[in-house]
């Protein structure tokens, strides 16, 4: 295990977690049933974290993302009434009413995953972090530099705290400053678009379907929330993006009736609009000596295909188990073979799903004519060839 020397020194951790947003805070609520001396260190308020505001996001979860929840307690927990099961999701080309479908009795479960807003899931994961007696919270800190020395890593915070550590783990979200201060670059694509999300209430019953429209100038998704609402997602050109947020509330609402040619029925909107601009990044390697990335800070998703938090999830699953079996042989959980585990075995599920969106995003947002020809082949294909949809189910499972 950890091989600091204990004396004369004020605040020693086993890990400390940079970030506590939804993929920190869930890594660091892992540890409760060890003796490891957990910090997570947030550059905002704590009590800006224990009541996160709305932020548009509906996150869809898989039914292994709900088992890494259920497995730190924070499931359970979740009040049901804020999450709706998502039981079918159909997605169409350009013009076209042919539907690719992915169908729960597909996965043999009794939905394909669950709908749950983001806030939501972060006040959640909140509450169970303060219930691990064993995590310290330093809120309203950032981390100015990092030393890594042979038998522990040593922080400097910006309220001039001195923290010392086995292992550091950054979970700062995919504009990653501590990725950058310990040298480590990432592929960053910026596709010059933004996504709109937005709630929306409507007259028809969305039956539970998500639906994915990659239309010519815009994509447009509808994720199946409770109560007649769903979380309408519009992706297109930071031109019209722009234009749809200024929109009157009327006007807005008559606008998305119409893109959906009155599918739903009348529709009004619920709360704000929110704007995020899609970029997407995958960092070159996920460790150094006593460090580690997890979360968005590691590998940030196009959110088209709703894997973000999803990964992080799988991602941090696999650092808890490297991290329990090192210290359960005494081994020092910072040094680099512990971590390369979990490196290898990240990319190895990571890669295919980051290069397969990518690549759905180039081809559905193309409206050369030869990329149109494949946009209907492939829904087609993907429909038909079933080894082909299996590995598209296997991701939801
Ligand atoms: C519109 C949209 C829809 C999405 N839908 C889905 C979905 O359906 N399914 C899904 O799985 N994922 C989805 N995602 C992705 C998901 O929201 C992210 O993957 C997830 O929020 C990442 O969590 P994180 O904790 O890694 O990072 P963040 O949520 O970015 O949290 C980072 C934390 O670190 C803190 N921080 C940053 N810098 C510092 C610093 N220097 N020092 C200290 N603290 C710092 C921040 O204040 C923050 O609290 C969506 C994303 C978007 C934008």
């Amino acid at each position: 295990m950890s091989k600091i020397n204990k004396n004369n020194i004020s605040q020693i951790f086993d890990i400390v977690i940079i970030g506590a947003g939804p993929t920190g805070m869930a890594f660091a609520s892992s540890f409760t049933d060890t003796k490891l001396k957990v910090a997570i260190v947030e550059k905002l308020a704590e009590k800006v974290i224990a009541k996160p505001k709305i932020d548009g996001r509906e996150i869809a979860l898989t039914h292994n993302s709900v088992n890494v929840l259920k497995k730190i307690k924070a499931w359970n927990t979740l009040p049901k009434k804020f999450v709706s099961k998502i039981k079918e999701a159909r997605v169409s080309d350009g013009n076209y009413n042919y539907f690719l479908n992915f169908e729960r009795n597909e996965i043999e479960k009794d939905c394909l995953g669950y709908l749950i807003p983001n806030n939501v899931i972060k006040k959640n994961i909140y509450k169970r972090l303060k219930k691990c007696p064993n995590v310290t919270f330093l809120d309203k800190a950032e981390c100015t530099s990092i030393n890594v020395k042979k038998e522990f890593a040593e922080i400097i915070l910006s309220n001039k705290k001195n923290i010392k550590t086995s292992l550091i783990v950054a979970a700062d979200s995919r504009f990653s400053k501590i990725r950058k201060k310990m040298g480590i670059s990432a592929f960053i694509r910026n596709f010059n678009k933004d996504m709109i999300v937005c709630r929306m209430k409507h007259e028809k019953s969305h039956n539970n379907i998500a639906y994915e429209f990659f239309r010519y100038n815009q994509t447009q998704a509808t994720l199946p929330y409770i109560k007649n609402q769903s979380g309408i997602v519009t992706t297109a050109s930071k031109d019209l993006t722009s234009v749809l947020m200024k929109m009157d509330r009327k006007k807005f609402n008559q606008e998305i009736e119409k893109n959906f040619n009155n599918y739903f029925g009348k529709m009004k909107l619920v709360g704000k609009r929110y704007s995020y601009p899609m970029i997407t990044t995958y960092t070159k390697k996920f460790i150094s000596f006593r460090f580690a990335l997890i979360g968005d800070a590691a590998v940030g998703m196009h959110p088209v295909t709703a894997h973000g938090f999803n990964l992080g999830l799988q991602g941090l699953d696999i650092l808890v188990d490297e991290i329990k079996k090192a210290t359960k042989y005494k081994k020092d959980i910072g040094s680099t073979n512990i971590l390369e585990n979990y490196q290898l075995k990240l990319h190895k599920i990571a890669a295919p799903i980051y290069l397969a969106t990518n690549s759905i995003i180039n081809l559905y947002t193309s409206n050369i004519l030869p990329a149109k020809l494949t946009r209907q082949f492939f829904l087609r294909f993907v429909n038909t060839v079933r080894p082909v949809k299996q590995t598209f189910l296997n991701m939801l499972k």
